[in-house]
C-alpha cells in the first residue's frame, strides 16, 4: 500500500494515522517536538457539544455534536461525562435565550432549561445573580489522553512515529512532492524520507510547512490565554449564555478549574504570550458566573495558537468559523502529492482525519471505507507500553 507521511503529531495527525492504518496504508508521522506539544496538549479540555457555536457558526456546531457523540463511544475513558450549563446572569443574557435554544435545536444539540434554583442545587458555586441555566451535553476531556488513544491504536496497527523530528524542507519532481527533509533533534542529524502522499497536519504551523513547499495556505494563528486555578469550583462545564465572546467558559479538570479564554490574531505561532490584562479579564468575567473564580489561587497561566482558516470578511476573531477543511494542493496550487488539513477543534479531530483519509483514497484510486466512527480505541497506556 502507499506510504503516507504525516507532518505534525497533534491530535489531528494522531487521528489521521489511526484512520489510515485501519484502511491499510503504510503510515509514518513526524513531529518536531514531543507528541502533542503543539496546541493539542495545551487547550482547555472541553469536549464541545457545539452549543457555543450554534447561533453564529452552525456548521462547526453540527460537527461538534456529531463528534461529541462518537467520541463518547470510542474513547469513553478519556472523558468525564459531566455535561455543561449555559448560565444567564443578566438581562442581556436572558435576551439571547430564545435564539440560543432555537439554534441548538436546529443543530440537533439537546437542551434542558433549568431554573436558577434547580441549577444551584447541583452547582452551588454559581452566582447568586443567576437567572436561569440551560443544560447541554458538553464534557471534560483529557487533552493529552484522548489523542494518545489514537496514537496507541495507530501504532498497534503498524504506524511509525518519530518525535523530535522536524520537517525542514520538501523534495519535488515533475510538479509533485516526492520526499521530505527531516532534522532529528535527538541525534542532530538530517535525513530524507520518500513517500506517496504528504499530509500537512501542523495545526497553527501549517502555513510555515506550506511555505517550505513554496506555496501559501489561508491559515491564521489565533492564540488564546487560559488560566488554571486551584480547586474544583464546579463539576459541570459552565458557559456564559451570550454570543461567543471572550472569557466565557469554566472547565473542571481533576482538582483544578480552567478558565478561558481570549482570542487575537498572531503572525508567528511560536511567539505567543499570555498578556497579564487577559488574565485579569478572564478572572473578572468568569467570576460573574462563578464568584470563587476571582480569588482562587492561580495554578498556571498559558496560551496556545488556534489554527484558524482565514476569513476575509471576519473582522472580529471570535467570529471566525471553527470549522475545518482539507486542501488538495494539486487543485489549489498545481503541486501534487501534498494535502493540508486545517481549522477545526480537538473535538473534531476524528472527523478531520476522516475527510483527509477520504481525499487520500481518492488521490490513490482506492475505495476503502472509514471505520473510525465505530472502532473502539485502544487505551492510551498501550502507547507507552509498546515503547
Ligand atoms: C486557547 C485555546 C483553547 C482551545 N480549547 C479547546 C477546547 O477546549 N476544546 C476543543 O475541542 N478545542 C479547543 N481548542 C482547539 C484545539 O486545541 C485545536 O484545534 C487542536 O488542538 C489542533 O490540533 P492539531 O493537531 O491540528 O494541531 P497541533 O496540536 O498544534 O499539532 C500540530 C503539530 O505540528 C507540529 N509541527 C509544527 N511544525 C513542524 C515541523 N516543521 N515538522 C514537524 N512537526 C511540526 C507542532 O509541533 C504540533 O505538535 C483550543 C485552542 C486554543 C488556542
Amino acid at each position: 500500500m502507499e506510504h503516507i507521511i504525516i507532518i505534525g503529531g497533534g491530535g489531528t495527525g494522531a487521528a489521521l494515522a489511526h484512520d489510515l492504518t485501519l484502511r491499510g496504508f503504510t503510515v509514518s508521522l513526524f513531529e518536531r517536538g514531543e507528541f502533542l506539544s503543539g496546541t493539542t496538549g495545551r487547550h482547555h479540555g472541553l469536549l464541545h457539544s457545539g452549543a457555543r457555536y450554534a447561533a453564529h457558526d452552525p456548521v462547526a456546531a453540527r460537527e461538534c455534536i456529531q463528534e461529541n457523540t462518537i467520541l463518547r463511544k470510542i474513547a469513553p475513558q478519556a472523558l468525564e461525562a459531566n455535561d455543561g450549563l449555559f448560565v444567564a446572569i443578566n438581562e442581556s443574557d436572558l435576551a439571547f435565550r430564545r435564539e440560543f435554544l432555537d439554534s441548538c435545536r436546529d443543530c440537533n444539540i439537546p437542551t434542558e432549561e433549568l431554573s436558577a434554583e434547580q441549577a444551584c442545587s447541583f452547582e452551588p458555586a454559581l452566582s447568586p445573580n443567576l437567572k436561569l441555566a440551560i443544560r447541554i451535553p458538553d464534557a471534560t476531556m483529557d487533552a493529552w489522553r484522548l489523542p494518545m488513544h489514537f496514537f496507541a491504536s495507530a501504532r498497534a496497527n503498524g504506524a511509525k512515529f518519530h518525535n523530535f523530528s522536524e520537517i525542514t524542507g520538501f523534495h519535488k519532481a515533475h510538479g509533485a512532492v516526492t520526499g521530505i527533509r527531516v532534522f532529528d533533534h535527538t541525534n542532530h542529524r538530517e535525513y530524507d524520507v520518500k513517500g506517496d502522499v504528504f499530509v500537512n497536519a501542523a495545526g497553527a504551523w501549517a502555513g510555515q510547512i506550506c511555505s517550505k513547499a513554496g506555496i501559501k495556505l489561508p491559515l491564521q494563528p489565533g492564540p488564546g490565554v487560559m488560566v488554571a486555578v486551584n480547586g474544583r469550583l464546579t463539576d459541570m462545564v459552565i458557559n456564559r449564555l451570550n454570543r461567543a465572546g471572550e472569557a466565557d467558559i469554566i472547565i473542571p479538570q481533576r482538582g483544578l478549574t480552567v478558565l478561558g479564554t481570549t482570542v487575537w490574531l498572531a503572525a508567528d505561532p511560536d511567539k505567543v504570550k499570555a498578556p497579564p490584562e487577559h488574565v485579569s479579564k478572564i478572572r473578572d468575567l468568569c467570576a460573574e458566573m462563578v464568584p470563587a473564580a476571582k480569588a482562587a489561587p492561580i495554578h498556571s497561566i498559558w496560551s496556545a495558537p488556534r489554527p484558524l482558516i482565514v476569513q476575509q470578511d471576519a473582522q472580529d476573531p471570535t467570529r471566525i468559523s471553527r470549522t475545518f477543511d482539507c486542501f488538495d494542493h494539486k487543485e489549489r496550487d498545481n503541486l501534487d502529492g501534498l494535502i493540508s488539513m486545517i481549522g477545526g477543534k480537538a473535538t473534531t479531530l476524528r472527523a478531520m482525519a476522516e475527510q483527509a483519509a477520504d481525499l487520500i483514497c481518492k488521490k490513490t484510486g482506492r475505495e476503502i471505507a472509514c471505520r473510525t466512527q465505530t472502532e473502539k480505541l485502544l487505551h492510551y497506556r498501550i502507547f507507552y507500553k509498546a515503547n
